[in-house]
């Protein structure tokens, strides 16, 4: 299979040169045709038939669908896409009643190694292009009509932060060509202290969520391995730099793990953080999803009430995330970039899901 710059992967001149021959206007007719419409070159109808069939030859997709899964209720699509070498990542569109969100993947895998993540579990393969990353929010796109797609999230697979350059074109594109702004963009990351200062300065203001899930470096050391290059100390300081900077609001991201990290003085040290930054995190709990390689269970619903209380008594900001995409194994935490639907010891009581609320 080809391996090349992906279609959304190339500049506008790019794409004009690949037209070359054709009259002028062909290149913007086709532009907006891709990101306007998400259209491909046979629903191309406007154009004549050999200019279809030569774009059908040269443009070059970079998603292939391996499989679709919907939940019960149909609010919930999880794609499984080969990429052209065969790496494969997942997507997920969630329906709720007054928005449209899409989860993208920003690599294939990834090498962060937290133990309770699907992802992470299973190693990291690659870094995506920008083109395919933005290609999965053009599917989702067009999966959603008659509804507009509203939110874009980097909650998928990997760790965009690991993956700057990259995850930052997808978002300069997808502001820019795609009409979703960046303020409807959410960048999820594990801890990359330099990625954090990086997105300080850029021009585009998105919302940044960091996931913590400990707030002291000797268990956060053990379930998020990044935290010994980055301990909190750094970590808080990134975000503090980032909220001065910014004069935004960040998230931290929490998943409740029974018996771990869901205990009153855990609540009290998450607290501490969330209230020290210049304008306070808002913080949002999702009870920890299975997966297959990690044994412990997410808390039940009485101690995430209590987290919660807990929090709220401290004058923290809290939202519980609902429970979408357990049934097809797409929450947080659980792709693995398999085609299988539920993995083993799955329960549809499990809660979580990736919606970043505004
Ligand atoms: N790598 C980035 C973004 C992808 S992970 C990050 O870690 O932030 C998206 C979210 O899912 C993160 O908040 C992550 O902590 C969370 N997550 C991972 N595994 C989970 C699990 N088993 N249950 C609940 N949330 C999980
Ligand atoms: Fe990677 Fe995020 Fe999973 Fe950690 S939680 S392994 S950073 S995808």
């Amino acid at each position: 299979m080809a391996v090349g710059p992906t279609v959304y992967d190339l500049s506008r001149e790019q794409l004009a040169e690949l037209l070359a021959g054709e009259p002028g206007y062909r290149a913007g007719q086709v532009w907006r045709a891709l990101w306007e419409r998400g259209a491909w070159p046979e629903d191309m109808s406007d154009l004549p038939k050999s200019l279809r069939h030569r774009l059908g030859s040269v443009l070059c997709p970079a998603l292939h669908e391996v499989s679709r899964s919907a939940s019960a209720d149909e609010s919930t699509t999880k794609w499984l896409w080969e990429l052209n070498d065969g790496a494969r990542v997942e997507t997920v569109l969630m329906l709720y009643p007054r928005r449209a969100t899409v989860c993208v993947s920003s690599q294939a895998g990834c090498a962060m190694g937290c133990s309770f993540c699907a992802t992470g579990q299973g190693g990291f393969t690659r870094q995506l292009s920008s083109g395919e990353i933005v290609e999965q929010v053009v599917a989702a796109r067009r999966a959603a009509l008659p509804r507009r797609l509203d939110n874009v999230v980097f909650m998928g697979m990997g760790e965009p932060l690991a993956n700057y350059g990259r995850a930052w074109g997808a978002v300069e594109r997808i502001h820019a060509h795609l009409g979703i702004s960046a303020r409807r963009i959410t960048l999820s990351t594990v801890g990359v202290v330099p990625g954090i200062k990086r997105l300080a300065g850029e021009a585009l203001p998105v919302n940044l969520a960091v996931s913590l899930h400990a707030a002291r470096d000797e268990l956060r050391d053990q379930l998020v391995p990044l935290n010994r290059r980055y301990p909190l100390s750094a970590l808080m300081d990134a975000c503090a730099g980032y909220v001065e900077a910014r004069r935004r609001r960040l998230s931290f991201e929490w998943a409740l793990i029974a018996g771990v990290n869901d205990t009153a003085r855990d609540a009290a040290e998450l607290a501490r953080l969330a209230l020290a930054l210049p304008l306070p995190a808002h913080v949002n709990l999702i009870p920890l999803n299975p997966t297959p390689g990690y044994p412990e269970r997410g808390t039940p619903p009485e101690g995430v009430a209590a987290f919660e209380e807990s929090l709220l008594s401290q004058g923290v900001n809290v939202t519980v995330r609902d429970n979408r995409g357990t049934d097809i194994a797409a929450a947080c935490g659980q792709l693995a970039g398999s085609a299988g639907g539920r993995p083993a010891g799955t329960s549809p009581v499990a809660l979580g899901a990736r919606e970043v609320p505004k």
